[in-house]
């Protein structure tokens, strides 16, 4: 599957690097400093333009969205992938998508120093969103109940424009209206420049000062000194909370789910016993369950779509609460590449997976109200057979191959 390859340098030494679009810890090949990459809510980017000397670009902001699109629909749930992008200033001046033309092109973060003029984005993500949506809902059974987005990526991609008579695309230099529209003045259209976003911050740790461990894509950083673990904040790390289950077995592979308290007052879904009845599990409800609080689990890495929700419901059916340890494991560590913010947005799709009788659940779902109140990244240990992940108290496997592509997703 496509991804944009992003074009900067060291922080450190200023040589050239490649970036990918999922990369965050940067280890750079000449100078070795390790650093860490910060932004504010999302990517910006430019598409370099090829536009003539002399010539004044302005730059159409466009939303870019690639992850996975869960629907309740009809009597199941359906999941598809997205790798889209929309126009953001809803002109019909303009190509309503970045289209094809730029996936070999390198792009570039939005700099203070970047020249131009950027027009400002008028239209939030979520009407792009739902233009994708409506889009793919057309083959989908209604009603349709509940749509969630599970984003691996969300950036702002900034297309070059000019004017020379016509209107013309700064990439392929050819017009795309051919005349330019009466009355078009590119002054009439709201600009801003993009604010200052991004932050290369030292990969060490803010507790002891020794260096982090990660993998290039990694949204959690660990720390062998000290034991801690530490997740991006606006402008600095910030400590995180794990736990993990323990095994016996030498040959674990330790994968990260987060694990979300959330507030439910429109349904019963607060502990263990009102989740078997929910459910509907073959389980004899025991008294202490009554007061055993229910937990989501979804998953905290990058896997193909029909495993993402297997995987989040067959945890949070299990529960796995018993055993918790409060630090992290010595093993192997699968890297976390999916923010809680993703969690806690799977929270209805996992509900609606379970729920019973379903026809009593689903029509409420878009106005059943969740407010998440705590969250806790947990590694559970997944023993490592010839093909598979496997653990076998959770009856759970996961194939490796799934591990090794979550990265080109
Ligand atoms: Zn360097
Ligand atoms: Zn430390």
């Amino acid at each position: 599957m496509s991804g944009y390859k992003i074009e900067h340098q060291c922080p450190q030494c200023g040589a050239p690097a490649i970036l990918e679009e999922t990369d965050r810890l940067f280890k750079c090949a000449y100078c070795r400093v390790q650093s860490y990459l910060l932004r504010k809510n999302y990517f910006r980017y430019i598409l370099p333009s090829n536009a003539p000397a002399g010539k004044e670009l302005f730059y159409v902001p466009y939303w870019r969205f690639k992850g996975m699109l869960f629907s309740s629909a009809g009597n199941t749930i359906h999941h598809r992938f997205i790798d889209a992008s929309h126009q953001a200033i809803g002109s019909n001046s303009f190509p309503i998508s970045v289209g094809l033309r730029s996936q070999t092109l390198k792009l570039k973060f939005v700099l203070p120093k970047t020249k131009g003029l950027f027009l400002r984005p008028t239209q939030p993500f979520e009407k792009a969103m739902q233009i994708f949506k409506d889009r793919f809902n057309t083959g989908l059974p209604r009603p349709i109940y509940h749509q969630a987005h599970i984003g691996e990526t969300l950036s702002m991609i900034y297309s070059p424009f000019y004017v020379d008579k016509k209107l013309m695309d700064g990439i392929l230099n050819r017009p795309i209206v051919h005349n330019v529209p009466k009355n078009f003045d590119i002054a009439d259209l709201p600009s801003k420049h993009p604010d200052d976003h991004i932050r290369f911050i030292a990969a060490i740790c803010p507790g002891c000062g020794w260096n982090l461990d990660g993998q290039r894509d990694s949204l959690v950083l660990t720390c062998s000194n000290c034991q801690s673990a530490w997740r991006p904040g606006t402008g600095e790390l910030r400590r995180l909370k794990i736990s993990h289950i323990a095994t016996k077995s030498k040959n674990a592979v330790y994968l990260p789910f987060w694990r979300i308290k959330a507030d439910i007052p429109d349904i019963d879904l607060a502990t263990y016993a009102d989740l078997i009845r929910l459910a509907n599990l073959p389980k004899v409800i025991e008294k202490s369950w009554e007061t055993t609080k229910f937990h989501f689990w979804s998953l905290g890495f990058k896997v193909r779509h029909k495993d993402f929700l297997r995987l989040s419901r067959g945890m949070t059916l299990s529960q796995p609460d018993g055993s918790l340890i409060r630090e992290m494991p010595a093993d192997r560590l699968q890297p976390v590449t999916l923010p809680v913010t993703e969690a806690v947005e799977s929270m209805k799709i996992i509900l609606a997976s379970f729920a019973k009788p379903a026809q009593k659940i689903l029509p409420r779902l878009n106005n059943i109200t969740m407010k998440p109140k705590s969250f806790l990244l947990v590694y559970i240990p997944f023993i490592e057979k010839h093909h598979d992940l496997v653990n076998t108290e959770l009856n759970m496997s996961i194939n490796k191959t799934v591990l090794s592509f979550a990265g080109n997703l």
